[in-house]
Order: structure tokens, then C-alpha cells, then sequence
């Protein structure tokens, strides 16, 4: 990737400096013969006012040899004053006589002017040729003949590209660094993460990425170094809950097998199976709630809640799902109340609302003590049903209030797998509801609204 970015924009900068040179150059070229045409255009005008002034008899023809000399002198141009009766069979020398002076002559003679590049074998070397017509008394007495060598503009166009196309060059080189170290900068993070997803991928442990920009890849670090704690944190809760899991499976696995061996061998008596056969039923039935949690949690995760919705009334459920938690709350001791009106019915899903009720119920009842009580109560609001599940328990630690709601997640206790209000909240929120929990040292309080 480095080597594509960096040839590319180097070839772009290639090209574009090239195009520049040479178009800044054909500029300078053609500005340098402008002013180089406007000036023998000056000359052949003065020289054209002296020869008519010598038509007129204003100065003699001496006087007009020094004129024209001191031009030519000064612009290092051959100056030719000719009259029309010469111009025809002009012969200044008869290396100039041509084709071409002729064409011109005649041009020039019925009142043009003619201005021309090209080599004149006579000077030997390129030459600008410009032919005007003179006057005297309104009409054409002859021609006004410059020659011009070129090798002087040649030279300053010269001077002009050399220093264009040195520009261009340091320029090209300057950039080329430039170009370097910018490419390096964007591949930079797009290799650092590729190297940590290889990490990642093999099991090792990395680094954050260290890129702070604010552009689209300060934003791709970002999303990588938050999936990466994403991964990292799924990853420390999968081995907390493969040990969790071992561990809380273990126990009624050892007590079942303990009991039956027990019978098995004798060592258990008959007349006490019953007793037994109870605890048994109590150790299968926990390790069916286990997987019962754990399959839950994983068809919720992998999105496939279906509601069928129904029109009930409210305080069947709320008994139902207190019905389901007699046992444990006589056990622990914790009282539960039921304040739901009859009247009140929502249009749910009966299985599903039973559920959020009963996970609630028994967290409180699970995190109560003894002689503690839990209320369910329930209203209509303009929102929809407001529920709240109220214990005087020993409360949630401020700390894990955030991440209550998050799989897995267990505050002090360890008597749960954490999924317990995860299933609430997913289930509410299928609704279309919302659940919010607020907690203290005097109790819990969960409330959820159904629309
Ligand atoms: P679990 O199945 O472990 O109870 P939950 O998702 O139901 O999982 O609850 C998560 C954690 O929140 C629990 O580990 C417990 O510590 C805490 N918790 C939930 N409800 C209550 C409550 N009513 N009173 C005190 N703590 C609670």
C-alpha cells in the first residue's frame, strides 16, 4: 500500500510539474518574442519617419546613413532603407537574394508588413525579419528592411527554461520527500492494525493503538481499540463464565451423585428416600434452571425473540410469577405483595412478561434478607403499564448499576449466572418498553413500562 500511495502521488506530482515547465516556459518564450517584435517595431518606425524626412529633403542621405547606423548600432539589427524603384531587384548582398525577399517586397510595396523567423543564409545563423513600407506624400516610396539574430532571445529563453525546469526539479524532489513521509504517515496505522489483528488473531496480547488524529484513521484506531476492549472483555467474562458454569454445575452434579451412590450402596436407607428424593428433585431442578438460563440467554443473543401478544390482565401474571417464587421467599423468609389493580390488562406477550416478573421477584427475594419485603406494584401512565418490582434488601453497589443490565454480569453475588436482568431488559425492550433500576442501602427498585 505504501509503495502504490507513494508512486502515485509522486507520478501525479511528476506529471503535473512537467505540464507546468513547460507550459511557464512556451509562456516565457512567446512574452520574449513579443517584446522582442515590439521593439524592432519601434525601429522600423523611426527608421520610416527618417526616410521621410529624407524624401522631403529635411536631412540628406548622410544624415540618414548616421539615423539608421546608430539604430542598428544600438538594437544590433542590420537596418535597409530601400526606394521602390531598387526594390524589385534588391540585391543586398547575393547571399540575400531569394525567393522569399521577393515575396515580401512585394507584399510590403502594395502596403503590408511582413514578419518572419528564419534562417538567411547570408548571416548565417536564425534570424528575425521584420519589412515595413515607407512613406513620403501619402504614398508608398519604399521598404524598411530589419534583420534581428535571434541568438540573443535565444539565449534569455534559454536562461528562462533552465531556470523553470531547475525549479521544477527541486520542486519534484522536495515533494518527493514530502510524499514519502505523508504516505508512510497513512500507512502507518492501517499496518499497525493489520500486525495487532494478527496478534489478536494468534491469541496475544495488544497494545492500544496509539493514533490520536482526528481524521478517518484517528477514527478507525478508535474503533479498533474499543472493539479490541470489546473482544478482550468478551473474552475475560467467557473464561469467568466457562469456570462459573464448571463450578455451578459441579455442585448439584457431586450432591445428585453423592445421594444416589448413597442409595445405590445401601448406605441410605429406605424409609428415608423420600427425604432424599426431595433433595435430589431440589439439586435437578437448579441445574435445569442453569440451562435453562444459559439457552435462554442464547437465543436472545442470537436474536430470534418471537412475541405472540396477547390482551391479559396484569395481576394473573404478577401472581403466577410470585406463585413460582413462594418456595424460595418462605425459605428466605421475605414476604411478597401484590398490588396490581384486576382491572389492568396489557396487550404482551403473557409467556415473556411472566418471565421479567418472575426474574424480578426473585432477585428480590434472593437479595433480601430475612424478614424483608417485596412489593410489585402497577399503574397505567400515559406511557403504558409502569411495573415496579420494590425489595428492602441489601441494594446494588453503585459501581455495577452501568453494566446491570449486561449478560454475565454479576454485582457482589455469586448466586446467579448475571443473566437475570439481562433477559428483563431484552424482553422489555421487544416490547418497545424500557427498564430502569435505581438502588440503595434501604432496597431495589425495578421499574418497567410496557406501551
Ligand atoms: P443473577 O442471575 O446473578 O441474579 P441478574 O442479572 O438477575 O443476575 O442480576 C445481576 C446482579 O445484580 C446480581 O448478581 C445481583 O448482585 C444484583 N442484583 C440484581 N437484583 C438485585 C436486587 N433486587 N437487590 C440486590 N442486588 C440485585
Amino acid at each position: 500500500m505504501f509503495k502504490k500511495i507513494f508512486l502515485s502521488y509522486l507520478s501525479i506530482m511528476i506529471l503535473v510539474m512537467t505540464a507546468l515547465s513547460f507550459v511557464i516556459s512556451s509562456l516565457a518564450e512567446s512574452y520574449v518574442y513579443r517584446e522582442k517584435r515590439s521593439l524592432l517595431q519601434n525601429v522600423a518606425d523611426r527608421a520610416k519617419r527618417a526616410a521621410g524626412s529624407y524624401a522631403a529633403g529635411d536631412i540628406n542621405r548622410d544624415e540618414l546613413g548616421a539615423i539608421i547606423d546608430s539604430m542598428a548600432y544600438i538594437t544590433d539589427a542590420k537596418i535597409y532603407v530601400v526606394t521602390s524603384d531598387i526594390a524589385e531587384n534588391i540585391d543586398l548582398g547575393s547571399e540575400l537574394a531569394g525567393e522569399y525577399l521577393k515575396d515580401a517586397m512585394s507584399t510590403v510595396l502594395s502596403g503590408g508588413s511582413v514578419f518572419q523567423r528564419r534562417q538567411y543564409a547570408g548571416f548565417g545563423a536564425q534570424m528575425l525579419f521584420l519589412a515595413e513600407p515607407w512613406r513620403a506624400g501619402g504614398s508608398i516610396r519604399g521598404a524598411v528592411l530589419l534583420f534581428s539574430p535571434e541568438e540573443d532571445i535565444a539565449a534569455v529563453i534559454g536562461g528562462i527554461q533552465l531556470a523553470v525546469f531547475l525549479s521544477a526539479a527541486a520542486a519534484a524532489l522536495i515533494g518527493g520527500v514530502v510524499i514519502f513521509l505523508f504516505s508512510r504517515r497513512i500507512v502507518r496505522p492501517i499496518k499497525a492494525m493489520g500486525e495487532a489483528s494478527s496478534m489478536m488473531a494468534r491469541g496475544e496480547r495488544v497494545d492500544d493503538i496509539g493514533i490520536t488524529t482526528r481524521d478517518e484513521l484517528g477514527g478507525l484506531a478508535r474503533s479498533f481499540n474499543s472493539m479490541k476492549h470489546k473482544i478482550e472483555a468478551n473474552e475475560a467474562l467467557r473464561q469467568e463464565l466457562i469456570a462459573n458454569i464448571s463450578h455451578d454445575l459441579r455442585t448439584p452434579l457431586t450432591n445428585i451423585n453423592g445421594y444416589l451412590s448413597g442409595m445405590a450402596d445401601g448406605v441410605i436407607k429406605e424409609q428415608d428416600y423420600p427425604k432424599y428424593l426431595g433433595i435430589l428433585k431440589g439439586e435437578t431442578k437448579r441445574l435445569m434452571d442453569l440451562t435453562g438460563g444459559i439457552l435462554e440467554a442464547a437465543k436472545i443473543r442470537s436474536g430470534s425473540i418471537e412475541l405472540s401478544r396477547e390482551t391479559f390482565a396484569l395481576r394473573e401474571t404478577a401472581d403466577a410469577a410470585a406463585k413460582a417464587n413462594a418456595e424460595l421467599s418462605k425459605k428466605n423468609g421475605v414476604h411478597i405483595s401484590i398490588s396490581v389493580d384486576y382491572a389492568l390488562t396489557v396487550h404482551a406477550d403473557r409467556k415473556k412478561i411472566e418471565q421479567v416478573l418472575y426474574n424480578l421477584i426473585n432477585n428480590a427475594v434472593k437479595y433480601t434478607p430475612r424478614g424483608g419485603l417485596v412489593i410489585v406494584s402497577a399503574v397505567n401512565t400515559d406511557k403504558g403499564s409502569e411495573v415496579i418490582v420494590k425489595d428492602s434488601g441489601c441494594g446494588i453497589d453503585e459501581k455495577d448499576l452501568p453494566n446491570i443490565f449486561d449478560r454475565f454480569y454479576r454485582s457482589g453475588s455469586k448466586d446467579g449466572f448475571g443473566l437475570g436482568l439481562n433477559i428483563v431488559n431484552t424482553y422489555v425492550e421487544a416490547h418497545g418498553g424500557s427498564v430502569d433500576i435505581t438502588s440503595g442501602p434501604e432496597g431495589t427498585s425495578v421499574r418497567f413500562v410496557l406501551p
